[in-house]
């Protein structure tokens, strides 16, 4: 067996697909904001994998939950009932403020299942013509990578060579209400939004975006659908990053940290008239609302129920921001944050942001670039005041 960590990725470069390029090392442990790689060297991550380990690796009380649920159930599909489905439903139902939940797995399937709804609820509740709905959606996107949704990134990478593509959607410029206005025609179903796009480098609307929305979409009668994959669940300070514009979609995507850092758990949420428009056989998932996922995400949402962690990612959050704006402005030209959650764009001067993350991991800190010139930071929640400045004072030895 392979062990040592160039071994390791030799043996992934041999038999693995190459449709990632991750930085070079190979972890195997990690507890809160830490990991270890194969050689016992500790890091801190500073990615949280997209989100998705919000809460840190492996929190006890999320492990609890899994090991428990483990001795009992794991798997029953939805052929029949099981005891966690209908609690889970009820409790992220209530956390959202909404009255019901479709649980998927991964945020590429809780985005389809969006489309879905969507396009169905607008032939029988709006009446559109047959095959006539259209989703309004925005350049520099990120909703997964199924046919569909690559039909409308605009990511020459994402998209490229895997047509024909699915029709039925706008690309507006993101930001722009006006824009939206202009792109709304008879069949227009739904406006699908990132409320922040973390891939494309943590891009924060304009304040007046959100709510634009909200009216267009009350106006013209279309669902306002918000993809929170990666923003909601206490990333930026809030459980939705749509409260930050006091803003309630009809239709919130959730996954990431929905799975607690343990497994794939997804979910579309909406009030019920929207989401009786699915009859049974029509829409659906064999993992979809497994026992075990199902006690992951209760535990999870049990934690957001209290607004600690939110506040936490709050109180840090000025803490990050505070020390990323003391960051060298030769070599960072643009800084946006929100909550817990920051993208550092770097100017010429300044190595390119995969440079830098490969210096910053050398010396003990991890994160990831989007694109060549950003710097994407998002540590779990439970990093410390301490542990964000030490990892800022790393990026910045890492501008030099
Ligand atoms: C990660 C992400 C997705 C896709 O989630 P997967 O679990 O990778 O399929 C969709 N939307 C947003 C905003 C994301 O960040």
């Amino acid at each position: 067996m392979p062990d040592t960590a160039a071994q390791l990725i030799a043996v992934e470069d041999a038999h693995g697909a190459h449709n990632y390029h991750p930085l070079p090392v190979v972890l195997s442990h990690g507890e809160g904001v830490r990991v270890r790689d194969v050689d016992g060297r500790e890091y801190l991550d500073l990615l949280a994998s997209y989100s998705a380990v919000n809460f840190g690796h492996r929190h006890p009380r999320l492990v609890d939950a899994a090991r428990r649920q483990l001795d009992r159930l794991t798997l029953t599909s939805r052929a029949f009932h099981n005891d966690q489905l209908g609690p889970f439903c009820a409790e992220l139902a209530a956390l959202a403020g909404m009255d019901s939940v479709l649980p998927m797995n991964t945020g590429a399937e809780a985005v389809e299942t969006g489309v879905k709804l969507a396009r169905k609820w607008g032939y029988r509740s709006r009446g559109v013509p047959r095959d006539e709905a259209r989703i309004i959606v925005f350049d520099n996107n990120f909703h997964g990578r199924t046919t569909t949704i690559v039909s409308f990134s605009t990511d020459p990478d994402a998209r490229g060579d895997y047509g024909p593509y699915t029709p039925g959607f706008d690309v507006v410029p993101y930001g722009d209400v006006d824009a939206v206005a202009a792109a709304v025609t008879p069949g227009t179903v739904a406006v699908l939004v990132e409320p922040i796009q973390g891939e494309a480098g943590v891009v924060i609307p304009p304040a007046a975006f959100l709510s634009g929305l909200r009216d267009l979409c009350d106006r013209h009668g279309m669902l306002l659908i918000a993809d929170e994959i990666q923003s909601g669940l206490g990333r930026t300070g809030y459980t939705f990053a749509c409260e930050h514009d006091g803003v309630r979609p009809d239709v919130y995507l959730l996954g990431k940290a929905l799975g607690g850092g343990i497994l794939p758990l997804s979910a579309v949420v909406a009030d019920r008239a929207v989401m009786d428009v699915f009859r049974p056989g029509q829409h659906g998932s064999t993992f979809g609302g497994n026992p075990l996922a199902c006690a992951v995400g209760r535990e999870v949402v049990a934690m957001l129920s209290t607004g600690e962690w939110q506040r936490r990612a709050r109180e840090l959050g000025d803490r990050l921001a505070d020390r990323l704006s003391r960051l060298d402005p030769s070599k960072v030209t643009g800084l946006r944050t929100r909550g817990l959650w920051a993208g550092v764009e770097l100017s010429d001067a300044a190595p390119s942001a995969r440079e830098v993350c490969e210096t910053m991991a050398r010396a003990g800190v991890l994160c990831k670039e989007t694109h060549h010139t950003t710097v994407r930071i998002a540590p779990p929640l439970v990093i410390t005041p301490e542990e964000i400045d030490h990892a800022v004072d790393v990026l910045s030895d890492a501008l030099r």
